[in-house]
């Protein structure tokens, strides 16, 4: 497990250091500010829906390495899918990192899985989770920011 452990390490580092879809998107159908006072992660999310298709998916902000990484990957797995298949992800996200993976397959998890270690850190699952908490806001049209407290 340990080569796999230091894969993961290597998509998160990367993910943080070169995070894609970084930036403010004009045409944003929708944007929602994120916040996990716990840690000091604050993000603005930015979708472009066309009908029931998340069409793009932007975000700018600062936070931690896991928060960032997980925005990016985030991001990344979303654009093109449609807002229950990104609610699915999410689901399967939050179980993931909160450690109950029963049933979960590789092909479920994709690059998703990168996270994995962070069940062994309960502090960090709303690190992990806030791009996503976001994202589900701002499908759902609700408020205009949302906090993990
Ligand atoms: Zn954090």
């Amino acid at each position: 497990m340990s080569d796999l452990r230091e894969l993961y390490q290597q998509v998160i580092l990367d993910h943080n250091k070169n995070p894609r879809n970084f930036h403010e998107m004009a045409d944003a159908t929708r944007h929602v500010d994120g916040y996990n006072p716990l840690c000091g992660d604050h993000y603005t999310i930015f979708v472009r829906t066309d009908g029931d298709t998340i069409a793009d998916v932007s975000f700018t902000g600062n936070g931690c390495a896991i928060s960032k990484a997980s925005a990016s990957v985030m991001s990344s797995t979303v654009k093109g899918k449609s807002k229950e298949e990104a609610e699915n992800l999410f689901h399967t996200f939050h179980r993931l990192v909160t450690g109950d993976t029963s049933g979960l397959s590789a092909a479920d998890l994709g690059r998703l899985a990168a996270f994995s270690g962070v069940s062994e850190f309960p502090a960090r699952v709303k690190c992990a989770t806030l791009a996503w908490h976001t994202l589900k806001s701002a499908l759902d049209g609700q408020a205009e920011s949302v906090s993990t407290e």
